[in-house]
């Protein structure tokens, strides 16, 4: 009998967030194996006979690819792909999935709990009450939501569900995204405009980029000097978006009133962290995804991409198409080998 292709988890005994299906991946001639690695060495030695790794946190470097010869395709459980080497993939030949269309919804509604927790100091309020208090006035100042403007930098799928939400409250809605077009924004109630004009206009900056050498650190100390003062930023995208030193600052000099931030570099944010003590953030553990439902059809689009790499079919979510185009993908080697 044929040895079976290993699937292999490297983060932990915890297993992955959602269950891979032992019998349909057994079913496509695979084995899940679980391996608790510390770092990237140890990650390396763990892939060296593996067929497809599924991850979520872990990075995945040149050095893996390079000591994995077997490997034909990366699953990663999740939208973003920061902490994937895509060009040595494709340099190796090996295919990255990832699941794109996850949890739009549930970004787009967390952004939206954290912009009214803040603009609404609902914090604030909740301590005051259970201290035994009752002061109606107790977050005041506060200011009313509609009329305020909304600036959605990253006009993406989570972007566009941020904005839609934003409608039903009657707040104008600007978005920074160089790559969507004036029409298609127009086409949603959206005004395109220049991040420096977002960051001029907006009471509320909500972050829905990828985390790119294009965008890490994009809101640093002279993107807050250039936001209007008192306005608030929530980030539901990549820790590494935001400088998080500026921001701290920003918010000690009161030129940022409030952040609503579900995800930190690092993650969880440093012990000594001064956002640990600020009464004007909210934070949440990156935690925007995790609904019942959202997880459920995560599962099934990873375990889906997981038996068609073990099938040699081109996975359905192929975050590097170029992979096809070259004769070197490892996917077809695999594929006339079993023929
Ligand atoms: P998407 O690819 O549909 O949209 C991203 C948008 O950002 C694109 O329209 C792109 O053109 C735009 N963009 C890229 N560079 C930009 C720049 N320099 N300035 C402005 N816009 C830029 O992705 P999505 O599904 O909307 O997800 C966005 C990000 O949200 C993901 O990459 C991921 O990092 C993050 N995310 C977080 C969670 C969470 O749990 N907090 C869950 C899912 C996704």
């Amino acid at each position: 009998m044929a040895e079976p292709q290993i699937v292999l988890w490297t983060e932990g005994e915890r297993g992955p967030r959602i269950p891979l299906e032992a019998q349909g991946i057994a079913a496509a001639g695979g084995a899940v194996r679980s391996v608790g690695c510390r770092n990237d060495a140890e990650r390396i030695a763990a892939a060296r006979d593996a067929r497809v790794i599924v991850v979520s946190a872990a990075t995945i470097t040149d050095a893996l690819y390079a000591g994995a010869p077997r490997l034909v395709g990366i699953v990663r459980t999740g939208v973003g792909l920061d902490t994937v080497d895509i060009p040595a993939a494709t340099k190796h030949g090996v295919c990255v999935a990832h699941v794109p269309d996850f949890c739009r919804d549930e970004v787009a509604d967390n952004a939206w709990a954290l912009i009214l927790t803040v603009i609404r100091k609902i914090l604030v309020a909740d301590r005051h009450v259970r201290s035994g208090q009752w002061s109606p006035s107790v977050a005041m100042p506060i200011h009313s939501l509609r009329g305020q403007t909304l600036g959605i930098v990253g006009f993406g799928r989570i972007g566009r569900q941020t904005a839609e939400r934003g409608r039903g409250f009657g707040v104008r809605i600007l978005a920074a995204d160089p790559y969507v077009d004036a029409a298609v924004m127009e086409s949603k109630g959206v005004q395109k405009v220049s991040l420096d004009d977002l960051l001029a206009r907006a009471d509320i900056v909500s972050l829905h980029t990828p985390l790119t050498d294009e965008t890490r650190a994009l809101i640093g100390a002279s993107a807050f000097a250039r936001m209007k003062p008192g306005a608030i930023l929530i980030n539901t995208s990549r820790g590494g978006v935001v400088d998080q030193g500026a921001l701290v600052e920003a918010l000690r000099s009161g030129r940022l009133g409030g952040a609503g931030l579900d995800v930190q570099s690092p993650e969880p944010p440093a012990k000594d962290s001064p956002l640990w003590q600020m009464d004007n953030v909210v934070l949440t553990p990156h935690s925007s995804a995790t609904t019942i439902e959202a997880l459920a059809a995560l599962a099934a689009k990873v375990n889906r991409q997981v038996i068609q790499l073990l099938r040699g079919e081109w996975p359905t979510y192929l975050a590097n198409p170029e992979v096809r185009e070259g004769l070197g993908a490892r996917l077809l080697v695999g594929r006339e080998a079993t023929r």
